[in-house]
């Protein structure tokens, strides 16, 4: 029996952990989640109409929002923890059909869209009561994920399973052919590493001589408690300027995020994203007094991302017991899954199917 370490207990890291065949690998999981993205995350799953043009980008998200099926199968996922009920796209009159011949034709390599229906101002306000009156595309295959749970949910799966979790910083080093992690005064050691560790990648591999194409992206959304009680079964809104609307259960409104590229590791709330997420939100409301009415609670977290904003996922140059992961940006909860079990299906049967997603790695990796 092999051990590997996974350090970083985020999307990525605790799919894979589930993901291994534990009859050939003995897994201990690192986390320090402080500011972790994922758990901070908004949950939109619904990458098919967005304005990237990066093909590799999209193939992932793509591919990564059609593994949401089987992952909900595998880890009995519940409604509280992924619904798919579906998006709404807000845009303004004139630019609908164009977004509608779009969505149509990306449905014919991207089933997994469903129904792409242009709704009435009525019908949107039918499906979506916080909304004002206006008209907007809606797709039936849009999910929403509540980062936190799913985390919560794969823990629990793994405690069952004996993966062991270890919380706290942990530091990497080599001796010969066998990995060291370190977290307080406890060292040890493993035939095999995975670094999921989001913006936490670069210190990580500094310590063994790498230098990493990797930014910490600052991200504020804020948590609305409302009295709709059926808020669980709306469909997220992505609104026309950068804002969504994300119902979950029980009253809870999530309207987010910032995208701040020099905010780094701050996870101070500020009023500027407040003014911001509201000048941003309002004009679709049916309450213009939305933000003031309802109470909210800031949640800040840190993004990962690279100099081309694209995700990265490969082992060390020359070195296959290690792997690393990171740069999903603000689209990971749609493709962290996916690449989690990519990075298993590489250590339980040693195949690596993920050129076809991404530029060498050699882009975004350095030798210090
Ligand atoms: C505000 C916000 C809204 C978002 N909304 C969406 C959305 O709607 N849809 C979508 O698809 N994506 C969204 N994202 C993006 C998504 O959340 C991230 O891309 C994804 O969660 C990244 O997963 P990860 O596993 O790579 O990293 P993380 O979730 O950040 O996990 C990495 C973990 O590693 C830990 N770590 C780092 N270094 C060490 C170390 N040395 N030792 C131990 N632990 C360490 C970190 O603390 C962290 O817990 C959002 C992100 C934010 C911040």
């Amino acid at each position: 029996m092999k051990k590997l370490a996974i350090i970083g207990g985020g999307i990525i890291g605790l799919t894979l952990a589930n993901y291994i065949d534990l009859t050939k690998y003995s897994v201990t999981v690192y986390d320090n989640p402080v500011g972790q993205a994922t758990k901070a995350s908004a949950g939109i799953i619904s990458p098919w109409l967005s304005k990237r043009r990066n093909k590799k980008w999209y193939q992932l998200a793509k591919d990564g929002a059609a593994f949401y099926p089987k992952l909900v199968q595998d880890f009995s996922l519940s409604n509280n923890v992924y619904q798919q009920t579906g998006t709404l796209i807000l845009r303004k009159d004139g630019e609908l059909d164009a977004l509608m011949q779009l969505a149509e034709e990306r449905k014919q390599h991207a089933p997994e869209i469903g129904d792409i229906q242009l709704l009435t101002r009525e019908q949107v306000v039918e499906k979506l009561p916080l909304l004002k009156a206006q008209s907007a595309l809606f797709i039936t295959g849009g999910g929403k994920l509540d980062g936190a749970s799913y985390l919560e949910t794969l823990r629990q799966r793994a405690q069952e399973n004996m993966i062991v979790l270890k919380t706290g910083t942990a530091m990497l080093s080599q001796r010969h052919d066998q990995w060291l992690v370190q977290i307080a005064n406890a060292t040890e050691q493993f035939d095999a590493v995975a670094l999921c560790t989001g913006p936490g990648l670069p210190s990580l591999l500094a310590s063994i001589d790498f230098k990493t194409d990797i930014r910490a992206q600052k991200g504020q959304l804020l948590a609305f408690e409302t009295p709709f009680k059926d808020s669980g079964s709306w469909p997220v809104a992505m609104l026309d300027g950068e804002s969504d609307l994300i119902p979950f259960e029980k009253g809870k409104i999530l309207v987010g995020a910032t995208h701040e590229n020099d905010g780094g590791f701050d996870l101070t709330p500020t009023k500027e994203a407040f003014s911001l997420l509201q000048q941003k939100t309002v004009p679709f409301l049916a309450e213009s007094t939305f933000f003031e009415k309802y109470q909210s609670t800031y949640r800040v977290g840190t993004r990962a991302y690279t100099s081309d904003f694209a995700p990265f996922f490969n082992f060390l140059p020359n070195n296959p017991t290690a792997v690393i992961a990171s740069g999903l940006g603000s689209s990971g909860l749609t493709t962290g899954p996916y690449i989690g079990f990519l990075l298993a299906k590489y250590f339980n049967e040693g195949k690596n199917d993920w050129e076809y997603y991404q530029k060498p790695i050699e882009h975004y990796l350095s030798t210090l």
